[in-house]
């Protein structure tokens, strides 16, 4: 059984590749070499094409990663087919990801309150919080985010020593989180960002 390689794991901004087709069925299409990124929990799913064909979503089945196309595209299995991805929609998404763990990581420092879920959309990104926010410390929470993403902090990911398949995430000198997703590489690209919080909800939104 030929295994898939995840190419946006060692380069999450390459959005053009041939690569030779594992299986395919219909519409739905698995690379070898693949650089989509699939529809998780926290991020969004990548879009773009395969050989011309619109990419209509990418999930993540039995271990592999697999794209579903608007229509059946000309391909072979062990030939090779162009996957290009949507630059934009992709940097966005890794932009509002990593603004998520940002705000995430200062709240946590700063006041002492825990995130228990985060979700990108195609627009913005959101934050639950463990508990109810005053507005004060939101306030707080947006000047420290923006001076912190001025300082131009390293984003680093690495796989875990000891256990297979786990990823860590880690920003400047914030704590460490497991994650699966991907991230721009340092916080200025990250860029200014809009805070809007109520209650335990926080919307991230790219100021440009
Ligand atoms: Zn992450």
């Amino acid at each position: 059984m030929m295994e898939q390689t995840l190419v946006y794991y060692k380069d999450q901004y390459l959005d053009e590749l041939d690569s030779p087709v594992l299986s395919y069925d219909g519409n739905k299409v698995c690379f070898t070499q693949n650089i989509f990124f699939p529809q998780t929990k926290g991020e969004i799913a990548d879009f773009g094409s395969v050989n011309g064909v619109a990419v209509e979503n990418v999930e993540k089945k039995d271990g592999k990663v697999v794209v579903h196309l608007k229509g059946e595209p000309s391909i072979q299995k062990d030939q090779s087919a162009k996957q290009k991805i949507d630059w934009n929609r992709r940097l966005n998404g890794m932009r509002l990801h990593s603004a998520l763990h940002v705000a995430a990581g200062i709240m946590e420092r700063d006041h002492g309150i825990r995130a228990v879920a985060g979700k990108v959309y195609e627009d913005k990104g959101t934050l639950t919080f463990k508990k109810p926010v005053p507005a004060m410390i939101y306030l707080a929470l947006e000047d420290a985010v923006n001076e912190f993403i001025n300082s131009e902090k390293d984003i680093r990911t690495y796989w875990d020593e000891k256990r297979e398949g786990f990823r860590w995430c880690q920003i400047g000198d914030l704590e460490p989180i497991p994650c699966g997703g991907l991230h721009v590489k340092n916080t200025k690209e990250i860029g200014e960002l809009e805070l809007a919080g109520n209650g335990e909800k926080l919307e991230i939104r790219l100021r440009n």
